[in-house]
């Protein structure tokens, strides 16, 4: 294995390094089979008992109940914003939605497409620096669904709390799906693309309560229902192999660390050293207001462009690498899921305060 490097991309992410081993040798020969990974029929019966395998590990580590269909579908996350409405809502029915940043605004404007939209929060007035205080979204109570995004990758926010509502709550966890202990049964959908927690682009994770399977329009073509896809154990066509196969070493990985209480702890430690960071001098400003501060997606502004651009070429030279914060917010933004390591997070910690010494 080359020389790596610390990896703070927000996803496509850092994955463990013995994953990446053992990827490396199973595209070229699967399990002594003569047969790359890659070269396998979806059908075949080492494929599908990848697959199963990786369903069990998610079950598992989830604690995802037997009411539950677990799928792996592909069109990324994105998908999933039009989905969601195709499957649940209608031209007369109205979904809430809270409007917390880019991804929320785009699965807006898809649901818009198919039926009514009541926002019931909305912070792209500051810059999407926050999320909502009260959580009762009793309002919701009489509409198809609550939607809500737990973690946003580009803005740093993050729920720690969900929102309470008597109707059905879907959730795009993409940016911090097994990243901290979440009670499955409390949504109808979670969705999350595997890039950035899970494995490699490509494939979508879908957890969804069964009785929602049976309400699409009989007009919705086959490969947007998600009936389709759970009544065929996502084989309906050719699933994401690659992807399903990397989650599962992901997951492998995760049990290996302890599961998710174990990753919990370590997630909160390496948060807790970047915002200490921040909080330690003016020199650095954190994009997200304090309560809530994303422990997935670490947002911050220098005092001057062209000191977050020294930072970054800086930061680049001593193996730290993907600071640069997403065109929309400027600033620097750390990715530092589930796989990052903590040794990385404190090396970023130790060349944060030299900087700030040095150009304060
Ligand atoms: N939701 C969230 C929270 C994301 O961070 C992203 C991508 N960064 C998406 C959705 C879109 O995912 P995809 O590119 O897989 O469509």
């Amino acid at each position: 294995m080359p020389a790596r490097v610390f990896n703070f991309s927000p996803g496509p992410a850092t994955l463990p390094q013995e994953v990446l081993l053992q990827a490396s040798k199973d595209i070229v020969n699967f399990n002594n089979s003569g047969i790359g990974l890659i070269e396998m029929s979806h059908r075949s019966k080492d494929f599908i008992a990848i697959t199963d395998e990786t369903e069990r590990l998610l079950r598992e580590l989830m604690n995802i109940p037997a009411n539950y269909k677990v799928l792996f579908l592909q069109g990324g996350a994105s998908t999933q914003f039009a989905m969601v409405p195709m499957n649940l809502l209608g031209p007369d029915k109205t979904a809430t939605y809270l409007n917390t940043g880019t991804w929320s605004k785009n699965a807006i404007k898809e649901a818009k497409l198919i039926g009514k939209v009541e926002v019931a929060f909305d912070s792209e007035g500051t810059k999407f620096d926050r999320l909502p205080d009260n959580l009762d979204f009793s309002s919701a109570n009489d509409k198809e669904y609550l939607y809500f995004v737990s973690n946003n990758t580009i803005f740093g926010t993050q729920f720690h709390e969900f929102p309470k509502t008597k109707t059905t709550m879907i959730c795009d966890m993409s940016s911090d799906i097994l990243s901290r202990p979440v009670d499955v049964s409390s949504f109808g959908i979670i969705f999350a693309g595997a890039q950035k927690n899970m494995g490699t682009a490509g494939c979508t994770v879908v957890i969804i309560r069964d009785d929602l399977l049976d309400l699409a329009p009989a007009t919705l073509p086959t490969m947007f229902k998600y009936k389709t896809h759970a009544d065929k154990g996502s084989m309906f066509n050719t699933p994401p192999c690659f992807g399903i196969y990397t989650v599962g070493l992901v997951l492998k990985w995760l049990q290996a660390q302890g599961g998710v209480p174990a990753i919990t702890e370590i997630n909160n430690k390496k948060a807790a050293l970047v915002y200490q960071a921040i909080d330690a001098t003016d020199f650095y400003r954190g994009h997200a207001q304090k309560p809530y501060r994303s422990k997935m997606n670490i947002t911050f502004n220098l005092p001057t462009p062209e000191l977050e651009a020294k930072f970054v070429k800086e930061a680049l030279a001593k193996d730290l690498n993907g600071l640069k914060g997403h065109r929309s917010v400027g600033g620097i933004r750390a990715s530092i899921y589930n796989a990052f390591p903590l040794d990385g997070v404190e090396r970023l910690v130790e060349f944060m305060g030299v900087f700030a010494k040095q150009n304060s």
